[in-house]
């Protein structure tokens, strides 16, 4: 699957000029004709393209939903987070931005914005204003919510859908990208965590129509690194050819029965989707997790009450099973 017209958005900088290079060495490059340059532009940042970059937005937007045509590269999450802020603000010309309360979209002045979490806000006010918050899942209180002057949300009043799958992208959930399930069509997605396998990236996905009415500038240095770009095509062209989302949603729902089939007095819910896990105590989770440590087995919180499973998607089977049991444990013991 190709989409011919994919290509990166340079949002506003100077068009792309010329040559793509393939290769340099000490203050000479070379573009994809072989011919021959020497660099006075370097640490500039990436006036012009690779063809690392250009392989690598060739091959995400083949993955991508189908409406998204358009990606601007960064290096994480949070810039991920900022260049939809600053594109669905600069497309629509509007200025509000509905996040959903308990919602975590980066730490960055923008994305912290976003981001419910006060202990996580507070000490950094006054933050990015014309931010507000509603109940995830709560469709009257985001209609009431979502008016004209709206830059998120909603096709009744123009706005735009940016949807964060900084965490959920890539195969975690079950499906290359979350919002498969759903059937929704964002006009903005931004991905980070998996999508180089480890490697620091960031990708803003955008429609046409967002690139098409982006009025402003925006740009990153080492946004669509070479390093990065072959990291990425190497790490999806992984996820595809093993199709680790199916992977994931296999080990994750073998995961959830066995959890939920504990019927643990310390447990209130288990919450799953692949291999994306919450387990909701009636207590905290702190003691817990220092618990599944001391027995090799390494969780991460989520807020102050769920332990939360994340495994890297290629885990073993038997070692995915080894975990299971040694939560089992804890969690019967606790
Ligand atoms: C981790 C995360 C971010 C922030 O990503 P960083 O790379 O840490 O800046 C944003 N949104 C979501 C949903 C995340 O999980």
């Amino acid at each position: 699957m190709s989409v011919p017209d994919a290509r990166a958005i340079e949002f506003g900088c100077a068009p792309k000029r010329g040559p793509t290079f393939v290769r340099g060495s000490v203050a000479t490059l070379w573009d994809e004709d072989g011919n021959e340059y020497i660099d006075c532009g370097a640490s500039f940042g990436p006036a012009f393209g690779t063809t690392a970059k250009a392989t690598f937005v060739e091959k995400l937007l083949s993955v991508a939903p189908r409406n998204l045509g358009r990606v601007f590269l960064s290096n994480s999450g949070s810039e991920a987070v900022e260049a939809a802020i600053k594109f669905a603000r600069a497309s629509t010309r509007r200025k509000k931005i509905i996040a959903a309360m308990r919602g975590f979209h980066g730490r960055t002045m923008g994305a912290l914005s976003a981001t419910w979490r006060k202990d996580f806000r507070e000490p950094f006010e006054p933050l990015v204003p014309g931010f507000e918050h509603v109940p995830f899942n709560d469709v009257e209180a985001l209609q009431k919510a979502v008016d004209h002057n709206t830059a998120e949300a909603c096709d009744r009043t123009g706005a735009l859908l940016i949807l964060d799958e900084v965490q959920t992208g890539m195969g975690r959930t079950g499906r290359l990208f979350a919002v498969e399930r759903w059937g929704v069509e964002p006009d903005l997605l931004t991905l980070a965590k998996s999508l180089a396998g480890g490697v620091p990236i960031g990708a803003t996905l955008a429609t046409e129509d967002v690139e098409r009415a982006f009025q402003g500038s925006h740009n990153s240095t080492f946004g669509g690194n070479p390093l990065a770009c072959a990291a990425a095509t190497a790490a999806i062209e992984y996820t595809v050819r093993e199709r680790l989302w199916e992977r994931a949603d296999h080990l994750g729902s073998i995961g959830v029965e066995k959890l939920r089939g504990l019927e643990a007095p310390s447990v209130r819910e288990i919450r799953g989707l692949g291999l994306m896990i919450g387990i909701e105590l009636r207590g905290k989770a702190a003691p817990v997790l220092q618990a599944l440590q001391e027995e090799g087995v390494l969780a991460i919180g989520g807020g102050s009450s769920v332990v939360r499973l994340l495994p890297p998607l290629v885990i073993p089977k038997d070692q995915w099973s080894s975990a299971l049991d040694v939560l089992g444990r804890t969690l019967s013991h606790g």
